[in-house]
């Protein structure tokens, strides 16, 4: 079983879509090993975005992550990682199937409703970078 990390983003709290993108996960399969709401910092968001943090569209980025809370999971299932990231589309909403979340749900490459890991290894990283041992179920 593979874990991977997910973080409902700003707008997905603000259109009141969290609810919805889980069920797609859970009536998929996958169990909710964790779960936890909170608020980014810049140091966090520089932290967990270091891959793109030099990118001159990282400060509007920064602003749109910490400009309301945000909620985490990890989520456990058969090939967690590749089949959320399936489901979740491209990272431009407006180059996404229908079908998939941020197709049907984002709005352009920034404001994307949901995060999720890109490898196994980066999802072991990413489960730990929010979630202390014991708080994973
Ligand atoms: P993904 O979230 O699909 O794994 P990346 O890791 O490349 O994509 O980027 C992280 C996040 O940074 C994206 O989800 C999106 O919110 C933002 N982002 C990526 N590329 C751009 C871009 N060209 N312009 C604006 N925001 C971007």
């Amino acid at each position: 079983m593979e874990k991977t990390l997910i973080i409902f983003k700003p707008d997905a709290l603000e259109k009141h879509l969290v609810g919805t993108v889980l069920a797609r996960f859970e009536n998929t399969g996958f169990r909710i090993a964790a779960c936890r709401m909170f608020r980014f910092t810049p140091e966090l968001l520089k932290e967990h975005y270091a891959h793109i943090a030099h990118q001159p569209f990282y400060p509007p980025l920064e602003q749109f992550m910490s400009s309301a809370p945000v909620i985490a999971m990890a989520l456990e299932g058969d090939n967690a990682v590749a089949k959320v990231r399936e489901m979740l589309g491209p990272t431009d909403s407006r180059k996404a199937a229908k079908g998939t979340i941020r197709g049907d749900f984002g709005t352009d490459n920034r404001v994307n409703i949901l995060h999720a890991s890109d490898s196994p290894e980066n999802g072991l990283v990413e489960v730990a970078r929010f979630f202390r041992p014991e708080d994973v179920f």
